[in-house]
C-alpha cells in the first residue's frame, strides 16, 4: 500500500537583500557588523510615534527577482501588519505583505519541469537572540531587525529531497547573477523552510514544516529524514500531525517544535503607516532592461558557443567570474586567430582544440592560482589578454607544458606578459634543428640500453629518450620536435 505514497515538497525561502540601508529606516544594512546593537534607531526599535519609510532599493530588487522568475508583478501592492510577540521583534508586529504580494504566479524550471512560484513578497527581518549558557541568559542583538527580507513561496510541486535542494541552489545562483543578495545559507542570508507531505498518487497529505535547514546538505537530508518518518507513521496506520519540526543537524533527526499556527493567529491588517505601492509600466520596463543573462540562458549559450563538456560548463556557470574570464580569453584567442599576422587559417576543429586547451588550463592551473590569491588577499595579476597569449604559445608548441608551469607562476607573481617572461628568463625554445640533433646524438651515445630496446620494438624506450632530451634542455625543446629528431638520428645511427 505504501508503495503508492508520493512525497510532495513546497519551499518557503527567506532572503536578506543586500541593500545599503534597512527596510523602513536609514540604518545601515550590514550583515558583517560584529558589534551588537549598533545599527539601530527609533524606527527599527519600534519606538512610539515614529514613521517607517519604504526602501525603494528593496522593492526594486524584489521585483527584479520576480521578473527573473517569470512572475506577474502587482501593479498595486501594499504592506500588512503581522502581529505576534517574540523578544527579537521590537514592535510586537512585523511589517510584511499578506493580501497583495509584489510578485505572484511565477515559475522556475528544474530538471525541465516548471516548479510554480506562488508568490514573492517583501518584509523585514527580526533581531537575533544569542543564548548564553555560561551566563544563563539570552541576549538580543537588533542589528538585523528591519533588514529587508524577501520571501519566496513555491507551490507544492517538488517531488524529492534532491529536487528541493536543486531548486534552492538554482535560486541562489539566480540571486547572485541578479546581484540582489549573496544568499549564503551558512550566514543566514538565505533561509529555507521545507513543507513535506506524503500522499497517494494525485492527492496531498498532511504537511509538516521543517525549520533550521542551514545548508543545502541539511535541506536534502532533513527532507529525506522527514519523508522516511512520515512513511513509517502512515505504514503503521497512524496519522501525521500538522506541525513545525526543527532539523537537528548533529543528530540528523527532526524534532517537534510547535503545532501549526494559522493566518488568523497573526491578525493581519493593512499597515496604516505606509502608503500603497503603484508599479507603473515605465518603472517595470526599466527593471526588465536590467535583468542580466541568467544561469539557464548562459548554460545554453555555452553549449552553442563552446564545445565543452556539461561538467565544464557547470563550473563556468556556477562560478560566474571564472566563466566571464574564460569568455574573455576565448574572445582574445579568436582575435588572435583572425589577426593579420597569422598566415595560416585554423580549421573549426583546431579552433575547438584551442578553446578546450583554454578551458583545461583555466579549470586547473588558473583556478588554483585564483584560490591562492584569494587566500593571501593579493590582487590577481594575470589578465585574460596575457592568459590568451600564454595559451596561444602552448598551442603553437613554443613552450612545453613544463615551461608553461614556470611561465604561469611568473605571470602570477609579476603580472608580466608571457613573451616577456620567456625572453627574460631565457626560456625560449631551441629552434635550431642542428643543435637539437647534436644533443640527440649525445643522449643516444650515453643510453645504449634504451637504443637497443628501441631497435627491438619497445616504444617506451623512445619516450625515455625524449624525456632525457627534455631534461637536458630543461624543457626548452618542443616534445614533437624532439621525437622527430630522435627518430631520424636513431635511423642513421
Ligand atoms: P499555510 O496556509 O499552512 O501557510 P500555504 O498554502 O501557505 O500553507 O503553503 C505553505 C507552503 O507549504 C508552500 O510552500 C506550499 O507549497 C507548501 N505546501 C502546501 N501544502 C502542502 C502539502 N500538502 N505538502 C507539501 N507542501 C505543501
Ligand atoms: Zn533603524
Ligand atoms: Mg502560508
Amino acid at each position: 500500500m505504501s508503495d503508492t505514497l508520493q512525497p510532495t515538497i513546497g519551499l518557503e525561502i527567506h532572503v536578506e537583500l543586500n541593500t545599503r540601508s534597512k527596510m523602513f529606516c536609514s540604518c545601515p544594512n550590514d550583515p558583517n557588523e560584529q558589534h551588537p546593537n549598533i545599527n539601530v534607531c527609533p524606527v527599527c526599535m519600534g519606538h512610539p510615534g515614529v514613521l517607517p519609510v519604504i526602501n525603494k532599493e528593496a522593492v526594486r530588487k524584489t521585483i527584479k527577482v520576480g521578473v527573473a522568475l517569470n512572475c506577474q508583478i502587482s501593479t498595486h501592492s501594499r504592506f500588512d501588519r503581522k502581529s505576534y510577540f517574540y523578544p527579537d521583534l521590537p514592535k510586537g508586529y512585523q511589517i510584511s505583505q499578506f493580501y497583495i504580494p509584489l510578485c505572484q504566479n511565477g515559475y522556475l524550471r528544474i530538471n525541465g519541469r516548471k516548479i510554480r512560484i506562488k508568490e514573492i513578497h517583501l518584509e523585514e527581518d527580526t533581531g537575533r537572540l544569542v543564548h548564553s549558557s555560561k551566563d544563563n541568559c539570552s541576549l538580543v542583538d537588533f542589528n538585523r531587525a528591519g533588514v529587508p527580507l524577501m520571501e519566496l513561496v513555491t507551490e507544492p510541486d517538488l517531488k524529492s529531497a534532491k529536487e528541493a535542494r536543486q531548486f534552492a541552489q538554482e535560486l541562489q545562483l539566480i540571486l547572485r547573477y541578479l546581484g540582489v543578495s549573496n544568499a549564503d545559507m551558512e550566514k543566514g542570508q538565505m533561509r529555507v523552510e521545507a513543507n513535506v507531505s506524503l500522499g497517494k498518487e494525485g492527492r496531498l497529505g498532511t504537511k509538516v514544516e521543517i525549520k533550521n535547514l542551514n545548508s543545502f546538505r541539511s535541506v536534502e537530508r532533513g527532507i529525506e529524514y522527514e519523508i522516511k518518518r512520515q512513511k513509517e507513521i502512515l505504514d503503521s496506520g497512524k496519522r501525521v500531525i500538522q506541525e513545525t519540526r526543527g532539523w537537528d543537524e548533529k543528530q540528523e533527526v527532526t524534532e517537534s517544535q510547535r503545532e501549526k499556527e494559522y493566518a488568523h493567529d497573526y491578525r493581519y491588517f493593512p499597515e496604516p503607516d505606509l502608503p500603497p505601492l503603484h508599479i507603473d509600466s515605465v518603472y517595470l520596463k526599466g527593471i526588465k532592461a536590467e535583468i542580466p543573462e541568467l544561469p539557464e540562458e548562459r548554460r545554453k549559450r555555452f553549449v552553442r558557443e563552446y564545445a565543452l563538456s556539461q561538467k565544464e560548463i557547470e563550473v563556468f556557470v556556477k562560478n560566474k567570474d571564472l566563466g566571464e574570464y574564460f569568455e574573455k580569453v576565448v574572445s582574445e584567442l579568436r582575435d588572435w586567430v583572425k589577426s593579420v599576422e597569422r598566415k595560416i587559417q585554423l580549421s573549426q576543429k583546431e579552433q575547438k582544440k584551442l578553446i578546450k586547451l583554454s578551458s583545461n588550463y583555466i579549470l586547473t592551473d588558473l583556478q588554483a592560482l585564483l584560490k591562492k590569491a584569494e587566500v593571501s588577499g593579493e590582487d590577481f595579476l594575470i589578465t585574460p589578454e596575457n592568459f590568451a597569449e600564454f595559451i596561444a604559445m602552448i598551442y603553437e608548441g613554443r613552450i612545453s607544458s613544463r615551461i608553461a608551469k614556470v611561465v604561469l607562476e611568473e605571470m602570477f607573481k609579476t603580472g608580466a606578459d608571457p613573451s616577456h617572461i620567456i625572453e627574460e628568463k631565457g626560456l625560449i625554445q631551441i629552434q635550431d634543428i642542428s643543435e637539437i640533433e647534436k644533443l640527440a646524438r649525445e643522449i643516444i651515445s650515453v643510453n645504449q640500453k634504451a637504443v637497443e630496446d628501441y631497435r627491438s620494438g619497445k616504444t617506451t624506450a623512445l619516450q625515455f629518450l625524449i624525456g632525457q632530451l627534455m631534461k637536458k634542455t630543461k624543457g626548452k625543446v618542443n616534445p614533437q620536435k624532439a621525437a622527430d629528431v630522435l627518430k631520424r638520428v636513431l635511423q642513421k645511427y
